[in-house]
């Protein structure tokens, strides 16, 4: 058969890895966009965290500016002694974070202090005068437009300095006015009061200008915290913000990275499965078909056999050839044991797709089993004296009666002694024995021949299979007695098993029946032999 040839061959070498290789492209491709959709996810989160950070920023930034704003209205050059007088009755209220004003003479080479208004006076404003004085303004930006409100963070001597500072003039004069925010009343009232309401899902604390933490609480470093500086005001310290809904996110994609590759990885074995089931069912096919041409081919063969027989002696009966008496009787016998032999055969390929075609109707009732297999024994009778066989049975007094079909029973009977005949000649004997044991009934047909190979064991109940000795010794046969036999067992409830004998010679075939009442039947003594050949 070229052309299923092939097919297969374009099966194997085109099909098959043309699907491994989609089973992965597929896989890959999968994956890719899995890692590209987390790409995304991911920086999605780190946006979303970047501009919660950025409105925490601004809001103290705006909060200082607002003061600013209020110092600088107080801020009348036109009448610089009485800045304190305007400022200092609302400052709590309106610049808690701002701890004096001062106005410097931007004229005056030393940049001295025209005017000083302080919310606690003491000796660290003067220290503060002279730092400003002698070490932030050097630090001052006093380029381009000159009005615009600007800060200064500065750290000095471990101290850590923000003010805001406007340039101004008046009357011809220049000026500088600043105002001192007091650092630390920032970081302890305002900063918990501006930040109390952040949801406690995330963490965030603020870091100075080397790392160390002066608000909040420690953040673990994971991938989604980002650090923004204070814009304008606090520029040297940081905001750092870590979501703990990203964190889980992030453990959310992880998890999601994880069931998808072993989605991708089942579905591989999955799709890898599947073409084994196929490429196995396929196989199966191709051995069944082969199977089935060779039983066509058998059972021909089986039938031509006989029929040859048959019209040859007939033929010579008819002629007249038969020489003596004894001659005629003995062609004659040939001509009944070969249409014997012909109506078993069709009996059994009849039965046989009866069962294919799920057909089977066997019609139980309660009945003897011994007397089945006498039947079927009997049918030996003239073929066992012709091929020097010695048939015996025997059948256990106390037999339980059983559910039967009888014919099917001594059609099975007879596929088991029929092949003890064909495989078995050598042994000379077969021994059919139907024995009672608790509540089974047993039938044994055992022979004395060369016995079944190991690896033929297990299939021969397989439709279709014939076992190595079939072919080494030509042996006539389709392969469908044993499928025939287990079929007949099981539709009885039973079982059809083949064991070596205790003395290792032949084979034991067992039919087992279930027994339908315990009361065993009580029936004459063990019966004689009742076929046996003339030994040459
Ligand atoms: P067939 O006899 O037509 O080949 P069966 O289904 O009756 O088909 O038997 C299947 C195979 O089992 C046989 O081909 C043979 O190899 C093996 N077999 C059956 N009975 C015996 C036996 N008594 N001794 C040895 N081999 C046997």
């Amino acid at each position: 058969m070229p052309r299923s040839g092939t097919s297969y061959k374009l099966l194997y070498f085109a099909l098959v890895p043309a699907i491994v290789a989609a089973v992965f492209l597929l896989g890959g491709i999968a994956l890719r966009t899995t890692l590209q959709i987390e790409k995304a996810r991911q920086q999605s989160v780190i946006s979303a965290t970047l501009a919660v950070a950025s409105e925490r920023v601004d809001r103290l930034d705006k909060l200082v500016i607002e003061q600013d704003n209020v110092v600088l209205a107080h801020a009348d050059l036109a009448s610089l002694k009485a800045i304190g007088d305007r400022w200092l009755p609302t400052a709590a209220r309106e610049t808690p974070t701002v701890r004096a004003i001062l106005v410097l003479d931007m004229d005056n080479p030393e940049h001295e202090v025209a005017a000083f208004a302080s919310r606690s006076p003491g000796r660290e404003d003067d220290i503060f005068r002279r730092v400003l004085v002698g070490r932030l303004f050097s630090q001052m930006n006093l380029t381009g437009t000159t009005d615009e409100l600007r800060h200064l963070h500065h750290v000095l001597d471990g101290q850590s300095y923000l003010v805001s500072y406007w340039q101004r003039s008046h009357l011809g004069r220049r000026y500088m006015i600043v105002a001192w925010h007091d650092v630390r009343r920032i970081v302890h009232d305002v900063l918990p009061r501006i930040y109390r309401d952040i949801d406690p899902g995330s963490r965030m604390n603020v870091i100075d200008e080397e790392g160390r933490i002066v608000f909040g609480p420690p953040i673990k470093g994971g991938e989604f915290t980002v650090g923004r500086p204070f814009p304008t005001t606090l520029y040297n310290w940081q905001l750092q913000v870590a979501l703990t809904t990203a964190e889980e996110l992030n453990q959310k994609v992880e998890n999601q990275r994880f069931i998808e590759l072993a989605m991708v990885t089942l579905a591989g074995a999955v799709a890898l499965a599947g073409l084994a089931i196929v490429l196995a069912g396929s196989m199966k096919e191709r051995r069944l078909a082969q199977l089935k041409s060779d039983f066509v081919a058998n059972v021909s063969h089986e039938l031509k056999t006989p029929l040859a027989l048959i019209r040859m002696f007939g033929e010579m009966l008819l002629l007249e050839k038969a020489p003596t008496p004894e001659k005629r009787r003995q062609y004659l016998q040939i001509i009944m044991s070969e249409s014997e032999r012909l109506t078993a055969l069709i009996e059994n390929v009849l039965d046989f797709a009866k069962v294919e075609r799920g057909k089977s109707a066997y019609s139980f009732e309660p009945g003897d089993v011994g007397e089945a297999v006498a039947r079927a024994v009997e049918i030996f009778a003239h073929r066992a004296e012709r091929e020097s066989m010695n048939v015996s049975l025997s059948i256990s007094p106390h037999l339980p009666s059983a559910m039967i079909d009888a014919r099917a029973l001594e059609l099975a009977t007879i596929n088991l002694i029929d092949n003890a005949f064909k495989y078995a000649k050598d042994g000379g004997k077969v021994e059919v024995e139907v024995v009672g044991k608790s509540s089974q009934v047993l039938i044994r047909v055992r022979d004395f021949g060369p016995g079944i190979d190991p690896d033929d064991r297990e299939r021969i109940f397989e439709r279709f299979v014939r076992g190595k000795n079939a072919g080494e010794k030509q042996v006539r046969g389709s392969g469908i007695g044993l499928a025939l036999v287990k079929h007949i067992a099981e539709s009885h409830g039973g079982e059809i098993s083949v064991h070596t004998p205790d003395d290792g010679k032949g084979s034991l075939f067992i039919l087992a029946l279930p027994a339908s009442t315990a009361e065993p039947q009580l029936r004459g003594p063990v019966q004689p032999a009742v076929a046996s050949g003339t030994p040459q």
